[in-house]
């Protein structure tokens, strides 16, 4: 068994599930900490001394420059989340490697109704002979993003022991909370000082990632008014009737079920109310700006027409921006993509990228200043208990990690 697969392993065995709607505590479980405080000894173990953990559970380590004038030399990040999602049971989990895999429908042993079938997961196929690692099915396995802080790891190993593969300063992060939208909320990018960085926590074996959705959240608040319904007529203004009928004016060929790739969404995602007061959330996603104006005059729209509509009812209409495409800020570092894509490619493997329908911690860090894109640590399926990785992509990923070290050190 190879380095990293023996991590992943093991640190997948650590229960790290964060949890949603925490604001009291940071990170949103202390479970988190048990697997940050193992990979403070281990790393400390592999050779980075100053590795160590602050208040929040950040970890943070440095890998020093091995070469004579290493100074001038562009620092790398590279940043990996250990929490995994709350959807999904990640207590207990018992990873199961399926050897010389032979092209057939996976069946998980803990509960047999969880089959990975090839049907849905044509990517199996390119992984015939080799090694697929799953959990028994009673849980999600955590190669999101287990399988990032495993590459990084095992890379790190490789570069403290070979001393000839020669490479610049590196600096390492690991982090709590990425799966409840708050792993970046107190990560210090001047400390962690370094010039371009990489989440290893993308899918498939090759996938580069650099762009993300623009994103904003509106909430439509309808004020109606409340009579008894016996003597209402000309005098009751139903806001259920009011926001329905919004909900019916948006376009339902630019929903999340209709879209895919590079076309944008209005979602709307939650409704609750009374004949008073009504509420409506709906999420606006595009990833250029200019969809992004043109979804919010859709909504505009929709409002100004229920109020001349309904003239005695409040209706109003609160738009917030969560986070920007990345691609914005990394088009501002170009070397930050054009070495993930060379590293992959280094590495012997095709790469391909991709756009995330969806944000990313690497995100936020490249609007804080360090650009980051998305590198993939190798998992499918995730969040699910059908979560998957072959042990070829795991091993891929410490690859392109060493191709990336590299490529910074020839800089
Ligand atoms: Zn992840």
């Amino acid at each position: 068994m190879t380095d990293v697969v023996d991590r992943f392993l093991r640190y997948v065995k650590v229960w790290t599930t964060s949890e949603e709607g925490v604001e009291d505590n940071y990170p949103s479980t202390e479970r988190q900490k048990d697997l940050l405080r193992q990979l403070v000894e281990e790393l400390k173990e592999i050779g980075l001394a100053d590795a160590g953990m602050d208040e929040h559970g950040y970890v943070m380590a440095t890998l020093p420059s091995n070469l004579p004038e290493g100074n001038d030399l562009p620092t790398l990040g590279l940043i990996a989340h250990v929490d995994t999602s709350p959807d999904v049971s990640g207590k207990d989990v018992k990873p199961i490697i399926h050897e010389n895999y032979d092209g057939t429908d996976l069946v998980l042993p803990g509960d047999p109704s969880v089959i990975i079938e090839v049907s849905e997961n044509k990517h199996l196929l390119e992984n015939i002979g080799g090694s697929i690692i799953t959990s028994d099915g009673t849980t999600l396995l955590g190669a999101d993003d287990k399988a990032g802080i495993a590459a990084i790891m095992a890379a790190l190993k490789v570069l403290v022991d070979d001393r000839s593969l020669q490479h610049g300063r590196i600096r390492v992060g690991f982090t709590p909370d990425e799966e409840v939208g708050n792993g970046t909320k107190f990560f210090d990018v001047s400390k962690f000082d370094a010039d371009i960085a990489y989440t290893i926590d993308g899918g498939e074996r090759g996938e580069v990632e650099d762009e993300t959705f623009n994103a904003m959240s509106a909430t439509f608040t309808v004020k109606g008014m409340n009579v008894h319904p016996g003597y209402a007529k000309d005098k009751m203004v139903n806001s259920v009737r009011v926001i329905t009928e919004i909900v019916d004016m948006i376009p339902a060929t630019i929903s999340p079920e209709m879209t895919e790739g590079a076309i944008g969404y209005l979602h709307p995602h939650h409704i609750e109310g009374g004949v008073e007061v009504s509420i409506l959330k709906v999420l606006i996603r595009d990833f250029t700006m200019e969809g992004m104006g043109e979804k919010v005059n859709i909504l505009e729209n929709i409002a100004e027409l229920q109020m001349s509509r309904y003239p005695k009812a409040t209706i109003d209409l609160d738009i917030k921006e969560s986070y920007r495409n990345m691609k914005f800020k990394l088009d501002e570092e170009p070397r930050a993509l054009e070495y993930a894509l060379k590293a992959v490619k280094n590495a012997g493997i095709e790469p391909m990228q991709r756009m995330i329908r969806g944000g990313t911690d690497g995100a936020m860090l490249s609007y804080k200043g360090l650009p980051t894109p998305n590198i993939f640590a190798g998992g499918m399926n995730f969040h699910s208990k059908r979560e998957y990785i072959p042990a070829v992509s795991l091993e891929a990923a410490v690859s392109t990690i060493l191709q990336l070290a590299k490529l910074f050190a020839e800089e």
